[in-house]
């Protein structure tokens, strides 16, 4: 984390998960746990249709809310989707964009991130644009190319004005929801090469202050380590985001002063 030049943000993404009224059970569970935390921003990422209670129920606890998709198209004849626009006016601050499960069952290609990343933006929604490798890349030894390619199309026809709302989530693949973390050091080598690309698009002062969070199994035991690691600023989190307890510690990780 480098809290001098930009924000830490750790995101919960429940992914299919959590009824409505799980997701106020879990808003009372964590309310006292979490208090206000002042050194990083706290986001809950929840299915479309407990966004509306969601927004009311963290308002409190000063939690914002983020969705786990959007379309790119502002509205029209695409059945069964959810707009940019339609976030913003429930009370949505940020989106998940090409999360891997998306791009992995639902087709989702640089080319359809890169037009959601726009919708947002226009919309006035933070996007977090999921990047990451599968195994086999890893293991081919194309990780860093694979990555700037992915941040490249994501950002393609971004203006630098617009970078300060974006955020990059970089999620290895074969470390999202299997246990497996990468190492602090993995982690932070390719979050570092992130900025770097990030730099050589926009330059130093907006490649300083653009949040880089790591997403892969991250929990309560692990996220001091990788947190510690400059070019983290926060995570995202899928299964320990579920558990209140294992939640606000991982905050609690962030919000160290
Ligand atoms: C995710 O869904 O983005 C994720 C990182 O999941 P998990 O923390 O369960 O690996």
């Amino acid at each position: 984390m480098n809290r001098r030049y930009r924000k830490t943000i750790i995101a919960g993404n429940w992914k299919m998960n959590k009824t409505l009224s799980e997701t106020r059970a879990f808003a009372e569970e964590i309310k006292d746990m979490l208090g206000r935390p002042k050194w990083c921003e706290v986001v809950l990422c929840v299915p479309y249709v407990n966004i509306p209670a969601a927004v009311r129920l963290f308002k409190e606890s000063r939690i914002a809310i983020g969705a786990e998709n959007c379309h790119y198209e502002s509205h029209g004849a695409y059945t069964g989707e959810v707009s940019a626009e339609m976030l913003k006016e429930l009370g949505v601050k940020y989106v998940i964009i090409g999360h891997s499960e998306r791009r992995q069952y639902y087709n989702e290609t640089d080319f359809t991130v890169n037009k959601k990343v726009h919708a947002a933006l226009e919309a006035g929604l933070h996007p977090i644009v999921c990047v990451g490798e599968s195994l086999e890349q890893r293991e081919l030894g194309v990780t860093m190319e694979l990555i700037a390619y992915q941040v490249k199309a994501a950002l393609a026809g971004v203006p630098a004005d617009k970078m300060r709302h974006v955020v990059i989530a970089y999620e290895p693949i074969w470390a999202i929801g299997t246990g497996k973390t990468a190492t602090a050091e993995q982690a932070a080598e390719v979050c570092e090469s992130i900025r770097v690309v990030i730099r050589k698009l926009y330059g130093a002062r907006v490649a300083r202050a653009v949040t880089i969070q790591y997403g892969g199994s991250m929990n309560a035991k692990n996220a001091a380590e990788l947190l510690a690691q400059p070019d983290i600023d926060g995570g995202l989190i899928g299964g320990a985001s579920l558990k209140p307890a294992d939640f606000t510690s991982i905050v609690n990780d962030a919000n160290q002063e």
